[in-house]
């Protein structure tokens, strides 16, 4: 089915309003997982930190704050429906100019700069920015988005490994455990921690990326692959680093793993953690014009 000129008009809208809400009202998912932490932590500066995480949640849907300051490097995942006829390089150029918008119109802090002149357009993009990852979904009418607006002190506790496979399942649990340790406190705990495992390099961190995006609570459906992300869930909450690495009983609230299959010589394991927010959000476009929202 053909796309009508008024999509890319309406995607530019949708993404624009995605980037801007996404940063005010947390997933019901995140919400549930905070809430649960904080009834059962037993450490009492961690209770406090809990507090103030369950008040920022609060003030971000009832008073259309900010939940936290850093409006991130902005994240699409684009999934488009097989059935769909429409121009990629409009569609491109819509989530852009989206992008640029909710900085401009609300306005938001840009927070993305080149990378040596540390130039900043005041617009959230720049070179490869916003990342735009695309897929096709067989059978589908939509255009489907998922936004994450990803904080820059998580982001820079990402770790990626090329082990051998002689390291096995062992190597892969220490890598993870080894640098959600040694983060501490930088990528804002608790976080979703999100592991890649297989693919190249690059594909085994854009694995880790994507696995810190699934709803709290959801398992790999691969049963070996799921009892991993329980070890790793209950190694990682015994390690005692607690909300903001000042103690506590919950240093994660979820541990994803996404695989692909990879090179008989390689074992690429890669981690990327997701600050306590967890900010995503979503929307599904028709060609028709409906719009449906959700995270
Ligand atoms: S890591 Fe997350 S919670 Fe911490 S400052 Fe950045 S966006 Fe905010």
């Amino acid at each position: 089915m053909d796309v009508p000129e008024t999509f890319y008009s309406l995607v530019e809208t949708v993404c624009r309003d995605l980037y801007i809400k996404s940063l005010k009202e947390i997933p019901p998912d995140v919400v549930a997982a905070i809430r649960r932490a904080a009834a059962t932590e037993t450490k009492e500066v961690a209770k406090r930190i809990f507090s103030h995480y369950i008040q920022s949640i609060e003030l971000g849907r009832d008073k259309n704050m900010m939940v936290c300051q850093d409006t991130g490097i902005p994240i699409y995942w684009v999934d488009i429906g097989g059935n769909l006829r429409l121009d990629g390089a409009k569609l491109n150029d819509a989530i852009i100019r989206g992008t640029e918008r909710a900085t401009r119109e609300h306005p938001l802090r840009s927070s993305i700069v080149s990378p040596l002149k540390r130039e900043n357009r005041q617009t959230s993009t720049g070179e490869g920015i916003p990342v735009i990852k695309y897929n096709f979904v067989r059978d589908s009418d939509c255009l489907d988005i998922l936004f994450i607006p990803k904080g820059s002190g998580s982001e820079n506790m990402s770790f990626m490994k090329m082990l051998v496979p002689a390291d096995g399942i062992n190597g892969i649990k220490k890598f993870v455990l080894e640098h959600v340790v040694g983060a501490g406190a930088k990528p804002c705990p608790p976080t979703i921690v999100g592991v890649g495992i297989g693919g190249s390099s690059d594909l085994c961190m854009s694995l880790a990326k994507k696995a810190t995006t699934r709803p709290v609570g959801s398992k790999n459906p691969d049963p070996q692959i799921a009892a991993l992300e329980e070890e790793l869930f209950d190694a990682i909450n015994q390690t005692g680093i607690g909300p903001q690495g000042l103690g506590g009983n919950t240093t994660a609230l979820a541990v994803h793993i996404e695989s692909a299959w990879t090179h008989i010589t390689c074992n690429p394991v890669a981690v990327n953690m997701q600050c306590w927010r967890a900010e995503r959000r979503r929307a599904k476009i028709w060609a028709d014009g409906r719009v449906e929202e959700g995270f």
